[in-house]
């Protein structure tokens, strides 16, 4: 997650700061009327995937299994720090991949040159086919910030992404895709080295963007999306002005309908972070980001970022929400 984020603190009179004056109590508010499905943070049983084609009325939307993502954040942030060029990044990136085993995975790597020094720089890529012309990117970064005492775990922060996307490799392993491929994209050197400024920050989605710029492979995008801070227990994805709003539409469109509406969108903001390269180039993009975490965002970018602020539920929504606006997309 980035250190700039540009909050429309006041847009027209109406909205109100999320990392500054709305109280908890308001949030807590709108989740107790929270119905259905968004009331349990046991895992369901997994259900068929169905990417392309129509649901019927009676077929069971798809779902995460949340259990199972939960379980992956844990060991994943039980590595602990994951600065670039640590020893623990390493680790990270191993255990990326032992979940990815017999997968068509690419890894894209490159030198970063940073205010610090040079860093290898490694986006992890597992791609999973589909019938139609195109690609639906799911993306979220995987390392820690780097100026940060090593103290710092990033357990929401890189480590409920990470996770969220592992579980979404296993609903779409194995499984016939009538819909667009599906690209899984664990990104690397999103956070600045030093200060967040536009020099100093999304290293891995700006080399990727020009790749895949270059090689036409961005032309085929129809949409990323990007997940960051999406663990937190006390869920409140903000609506992101940065992001394309017929993408955002289908996101919320997709919240609505599997009963989440409560925890999406509430609060406008414009986030910069690693949907920005792409959006710079044509791609329809969509960041479902949470910079509400803790009161004030108190513990974003502080080694209170652990694993006892994070909920399965949370996993749960988010992971729901993105097979359903697969969905949509497909069908558009
Ligand atoms: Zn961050």
């Amino acid at each position: 997650m980035t250190t700039r984020r540009l909050l429309n603190c006041c847009f027209l009179g109406l909205l109100t700061c999320v990392a500054c004056t709305r109280p908890n109590s308001e949030i807590q508010t709108a989740k107790a009327n929270e119905p259905g499905p968004a009331s349990t943070a046991s895992a369901p049983a997994p259900a068929p995937v169905s990417l392309g084609a129509s649901p019927s009325s009676t077929e069971p939307a798809p779902r995460v299994n949340s259990a199972r993502a939960f379980q992956y954040v844990k060991e994943y942030v039980s590595i602990g720090s994951r600065k670039p060029g640590s020893p623990g990044h390493a680790r990270a990136e191993q255990y990326i991949l032992s979940k990815l085993k017999g997968d068509n995975v690419e890894v894209d790597s490159f030198t970063a040159t940073t205010p610090v020094g040079n860093f290898p720089i490694h986006n992890i890529i597992a791609k999973f086919p589909g019938k139609k012309d195109g690609i639906i990117v799911i993306a979220g970064h995987y390392e820690t910030n780097y100026p940060l005492p090593n103290g710092f775990v990033g357990a929401n922060d890189g480590g409920s992404t990470t996770g969220l996307l592992l579980e979404l490799a296993n609903q779409f392993r194995g499984k016939p895709n009538d819909g667009y491929s599906i690209w899984l994209l664990w990104t690397d050197g999103e956070e600045a080295f030093v200060k967040w400024s536009d020099e100093d920050s999304l290293y891995g989605t700006k080399h990727l963007a020009e790749r895949w710029q270059k090689d036409g492979t961005a032309a085929r995008i129809k949409a990323f999306i990007l997940l960051d801070m999406i663990g937190d227990a006390d869920l409140d994805i903000q609506r992101d002005n940065n992001s394309t709003p017929w993408l955002s539409n289908l996101v919320y469109q997709a919240a609505t309908t599997l009963g989440y509406q409560s925890h999406f969108f509430e609060q406008t903001t414009a986030i910069e972070d690693d949907h920005i390269p792409f959006a710079k180039i044509g791609v329809p993009v969509v960041d479902v980001i949470d910079i509400d975490y803790g009161y004030a965002n108190a513990y974003h970018h502080t080694t209170q970022d652990t694993l006892d602020k994070l909920s399965p539920k949370s996993l749960q929504i988010v992971g729901d929400v993105v097979l359903r606006t697969i969905h949509y997309v497909n069908e558009r």
